[in-house]
């Protein structure tokens, strides 16, 4: 077994209450890596064709990377993986924080949950050992309510906790896993399978370090980033802002998402910005497990209305733009509130927020009234409206009950599914990104196997400047040119799959992308050089990427036995609109058969089918998966 691994599965059986370990050989781990690979592995092998995501067989992990936990910087992610109940395809959503790191020392890489118990039940790990708990008492409390009680009932505060809240228990389709309160497994909705397990939290508390081939390499090579990483521009904008930092340049650049995209600046972007969340929200800085970049938010506020209870954390730039701009609500107090409801009942403030702006525009538009919102005038620019809803919507209460759904299905049922208001790809929300000022996040909405994502390839303006230390850092690659980040040229659509690849093998070792080139700073030689030390392995970027290919193509195979195609890789017609604001205002940056033509390209490099997204023999062969061409062959049959 290499180091870095506990060389532990736990399998959970929540219908029988029933705990086995499955210990894997090296063959598997160098296979699937971690995170997203072993989740699909288990999702696509065990979980019959076309069930229902809430279904008791839905098969859900919890997964770490080799890399999770490892004494460098931004080395803690852990993903969940499952059937997404807001999709309907495979999913994944990973998370940094501390309990990744913490469910390794425990004694386990992942745990696969199958099976749903009759009563509200949490999971307890420590040393090698697991425990089905009873959360009857906890069930409907604020996370952090079930973070302390857990806590007090094991006796120990040292224990992390990953939990779904009371959105997630309710079945809110959005809802998400927080760990430490403030960390989130964010997209695709694995809170709602958590509570359609009636799985409530899972504790992990470990007693040990895990060993690692070469700690001496690992310790000198933290000690020397801590020391320089602030020395570069991006490092430092991360450690003072966060991801605050984003709200004015996106504006300046005409891609700050407001009005539900119908407009991308604000005149007073300021007021939403760095500078100010800094002067009006910001307490202090925090870190994830070993990581000295600290771009997490502690926020301090007292307002009769608006305070907020510094555990749950502060909201980042997608946050400030899903429940403020988006919603034309310029106040980062009200943000504030806002992120603090969804922090506490477990929901993910992208789709949230979304879900919101599309009914306030079809409200505006006359497509629904106040008979179909429970008497609520919905409107853009109402605050405390947004903040009733978000709380309705957690506990599925009137109107809340339909927005927990989400936009697509909200369509569906207003007759509207398919209209340019409707911001989702194959029924998940967009992030707060346009991409109309960066085209390889389009692409990105459009081909990630479980919806619009911004998490699954680097953007576009990071490979505009020839001289950036972005691009020189994918020279490794193959990546050479500068690419203009409204151009969808050939080059792009190459390098788009190579950069791609690249992030999921971060997500599948464990490693958050803020640490490492081509969005941070530490150079891929490094990174490689300090996977050999976690691991012991004689590995190449070659290798690891290979591996990452190989999940995503287990995704692809999953969405194909569902029914999934190239039809499904659409974009709302509203990115297709000129652009509104910015440089280039007015002008169409790309048509919709511009977008299609590639898409095919895609599809023709990666080696799957233009039509159907389904993986080709030759493919999976390739990628050493021919046990998944059996089963897709015996699914035709
Ligand atoms: S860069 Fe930020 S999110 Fe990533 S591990 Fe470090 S503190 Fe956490």
């Amino acid at each position: 077994m290499p180091f870095g691994y506990t060389g532990k599965i736990l399998h959970v059986d929540l219908t029988q209450h029933r705990i086995e370990t499955e210990a894997p050989d090296e063959v598997f781990y160098r296979s699937y890596l971690g995170g997203r690979g072993i989740g699909y592995y288990y999702l696509l092998r065990d979980m019959p064709p076309r069930t229902d995501p809430l279904a008791p067989q839905n098969v859900f992990t919890l997964a770490t990377g080799v890399m999770t936990g490892a004494p460098i910087a931004a080395a803690c992610r852990f993903a969940a993986v499952g059937k997404s109940p807001l999709t309907g395809t495979a999913g994944e959503s990973e998370a940094a924080g501390f309990f990744g790191p913490e469910l390794k020392k425990a004694g386990f890489d992942a745990i696969v949950f199958r099976g749903r118990s009759e009563t509200p039940v949490y999971l307890w790990v420590t040393d090698g050992r697991a425990e089905i708990r009873d959360a009857g008492a906890i069930a409907e409390l604020g996370a952090r309510e079930v973070e302390d009680t857990i806590r007090a009932e094991l006796g120990s505060d040292k224990i992390r906790v990953a939990q779904t809240g009371l959105a997630g228990m309710k079945l809110v389709r959005f809802a998400n896993i927080t760990n430490n309160l403030g960390h989130f497994n964010g997209r695709n909705g694995f809170g709602a399978v958590m509570g359609s397990k009636n799985l409530r939290a899972v504790a992990a508390l470990g007693a040990g370090d895990l060993e690692y081939q070469n700690p001496d390499f690992l310790r000198k090579t933290a000690t020397e980033y801590a020391k320089t990483f602030r020395k570069s521009p991006a490092g430092d904008a991360l450690y003072v802002y966060g991801t605050t930092v984003f709200p004015e340049p996106l504006s300046a650049a005409g891609g700050l998402p407001v009005n539900n995209f119908r407009a991308s600046a604000l005149a007073d972007a300021a007021a939403i910005g760095g500078d100010s969340y800094n002067s009006v929200l910001l307490k202090k800085r925090k870190g994830c497990h070993a990581c000295p970049i600290m771009c997490k938010r502690v926020i301090a506020l007292e307002d009769p209305v608006y305070g907020v209870d510094s555990r749950y954390g502060g909201p980042e730039y997608e946050t400030i733009a899903a429940l403020g701009s988006n919603l034309n609500i310029i106040d980062l107090k009200a943000v504030a509130k806002g992120n603090e409801i969804c922090n506490r009942y477990c929901m993910d403030t992208i789709s949230a927020g979304m879900t919101i702006a599309f009914a306030c525009e079809c409200f505006e538009k006359g497509i629904i009234t106040a008979a179909d919102s429970g008497g609520i005038e919905l409107r853009f620019g109402d605050a405390l409206l947004m903040l009733k809803l978000l709380e309705i919507t957690a506990r599925r209460e009137g109107f809340g009950d339909l927005l927990a759904e989400g936009s697509a299905r909200l369509a569906a049922r207003w007759g509207v599914s398919g209209s340019p208001q409707c911001l989702c790809v194959k029924g998940q929300e967009l992030a707060l990104h346009d991409p109309r000022i960066k085209v390889g996040v389009g692409m990105s909405y459009a081909l990630c196997t479980y919806g619009a994502d911004h998490m699954n390839t680097p953007h576009d303006p990071s490979f505009v400047d020839p001289n950036s230390f972005a691009l020189k850092s994918v020279n490794a690659l193959g990546i050479y040119r500068a690419m203009p980040a409204t151009q969808l040229s050939n080059d792009k659509v190459r390098s788009f799959v190579i950069l791609e690849n690249f992030w999921r093998m971060l997500d599948s070792l464990g490693l958050c992308v803020f640490g490492f080139a081509p969005r941070g700073v530490m150079p891929l030689d490094t990174l490689v050089a300090c996977i050999k030390a976690v691991s012991g392995w004689e590995v190449s970027l070659h290798d690891l990427m290979q591996a990452a290919e190989r999940s995503s193509m287990l995704a692809r195979a999953f969405n194909s036995r569902e029914g999934f195609s190239i039809q499904d890789d659409r974009l709302p017609g509203r990115l297709f609109d000129p652009k509104p604001n910015g440089p280039n205002a007015g002008t169409r940056i790309f048509s919709e058969e511009e977008f299609k033509a590639a898409l095919e390209k895609y599809y023709a490099i990666i080696g799957c089918n233009p039509l159907t997204g389904r993986p080709s023999p030759g493919k999976l062969l390739e990628m050493d998966l021919e046990w998944v061409e059996k089963l897709l062959a015996a699914g035709d049959q």
